[in-house]
């Protein structure tokens, strides 16, 4: 992942472009990964070349990313109602408990306030959301 700190975002002048280079430079980050910001919406002032960005429009898309990347709970994570945080479940242990044939929730325990943590989950994508937690499923499953 990339490293770039909010705090860096601001050295970006507004109002000012910059190249892809001038970008990395900037934020301390790899050429490729301001190629994929790119990529991934972030608009450029025109179609020419090279491709120059403006300032503001790389702070934003950049705060944006953050914004919904906080929300969202990585791979091995819960949300905790609680906390208001995604947590990693305590020892990596996760309960699944059944809602439908294909669907269900993954319980766990918070280690930081010690409460229910949950995660909605498809059957067939829960290789990927659980990371490597342990999930026990009920007998018979
Ligand atoms: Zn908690």
């Amino acid at each position: 992942m990339s490293s770039w700190n909010l705090s860096d975002i601001r050295r970006l002048k507004i109002g000012r472009t910059y190249t892809v280079a001038e970008i990395a430079q900037t934020l301390g980050v790899s050429r490729n990964t301001v190629r994929n910001w790119h990529g991934r919406g972030m608009q450029p002032i025109d179609d020419g070349r090279p491709t120059l960005f403006c300032g503001d429009a790389v702070q934003e898309f950049l705060r944006a990313a953050r914004a919904k990347r906080k929300q969202k709970c990585p791979p091995g994570h819960f949300y905790c109602l609680r906390c208001r945080a995604p947590r990693a479940p305590a020892l990596q242990m996760a309960d699944y408990v059944p809602r439908t044939d294909t669907k269900g929730n993954l319980r766990a325990i918070c280690p930081e306030c010690g409460g229910l943590i949950h995660r909605a989950v498809s059957l067939a994508k829960l290789e990927a959301v659980c990371g490597g937690v342990d999930v026990a499923f009920p007998e018979g499953q």
